[in-house]
């Protein structure tokens, strides 16, 4: 896939997450396109040709035999998107040079992650909690946003949930140093407010960027916020549960987050069997 195309596709795929509706990026012209760019096209604006858009999250019943599903059946260009698409560029040029998009380690995406003010969270921050882990990580965990004890070392998960965290992950064989461990939100909200949906649309780019870095054989999304996140839905954590899902070609097993058990023990015992699904999914 060529780089445009690829921007491209982030592109959408964040436009998504900002509610926009589907955009079918079509290999030949957009059906009804005559001539010219088209000003002020928004999201929603175009009639949608019959094929639907596929889209990089898929979600299989937990039924189904594991390892079956194929990421993603998109179809591939090597051309940039023909004109008539139905978006609103956010400013600045999509196909300039982010540097996000530029960022090609973990320490890349940190940096970034340290320097950004692209939302409000930034001001109340003591530490940016880019989150940790090696780079040969196969199971990536994905929490909410840092809490006050995360915000204080920069590190994720080491407060209370952490320490649960910690025992999770032990009790199907994983040290915490085996797993990159991170938030939707890098920048703790204040008094551990649920994100809002515009400070997870600025700041979610940077862990797409670390899972596309990472590449994991499974990602554990804890919690409500990481599940809609990185599965593009509104649907409730219970809804979500118990199936196997994909973000970009990788399964994502869904669970409760670790300060909800703190609160609601009765959940433990769910929890570990979604843990032991995820264990399962690792080579
Ligand atoms: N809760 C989270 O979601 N993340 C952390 O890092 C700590 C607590
Ligand atoms: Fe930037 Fe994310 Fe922090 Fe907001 S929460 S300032 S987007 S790093």
């Amino acid at each position: 896939m060529s780089d445009g195309r690829a921007l491209a596709r982030e592109f959408l795929e964040q436009q998504r997450l900002l509610g926009g509706d589907p955009v079918i990026l079509t290999d030949g012209p957009t059906p009804g396109f005559t001539s010219g760019f088209t000003p002020g096209l928004r999201p929603g604006s175009v009639s949608h040709p019959a094929e639907p858009a596929s889209h990089p999250v898929t979600h299989t019943p937990l039924t189904a035999s594991p390892g079956k599903p194929k990421a993603s059946s998109t179809k591939e260009s090597s051309e940039l998107p023909p004109p008539g698409l139905s978006y609103d560029p956010p400013g600045g040029d999509l196909f300039s040079a982010d540097p996000l998009h530029q960022a090609a380690s973990l320490d890349a995406v940190a940096t970034l992650v340290a320097a950004c003010t692209k939302c409000r969270l930034c001001e109340a921050r003591r530490h940016t909690v880019p989150g940790e882990g090696p780079r040969d990580a196969r199971l990536v965990v994905v929490g909410e946003g840092p809490g006050r004890v995360e915000d204080e070392t920069g590190r994720p998960f080491v407060g209370p949930a952490g320490e649960l965290l910690t025992k999770i992950l032990a009790a199907i064989e994983l040290r915490r140093d085996q797993v990159f461990i991170c938030n939707v939100v890098k920048c703790r909200p204040p008094e551990n407010r649920v994100p809002q949906y515009d400070e997870i649309a600025a700041c979610v780019p940077y862990l797409f960027r670390q899972i596309d870095v990472l590449k994991p054989q499974v990602i554990l999304a804890m919690g409500g916020t990481a599940a809609q996140t990185l599965l593009n839905t509104k649907q409730s954590l219970g809804a979500l549960r118990n199936q196997l899902h994909r973000f970009r070609g990788v399964p994502v097993i869904v669970t409760y987050h670790p300060a909800a058990l703190l609160r609601n023990p009765n959940w433990k015992k769910p929890t570990w069997d979604d843990v032991r699904i995820a264990r399962r999914l690792l080579a």
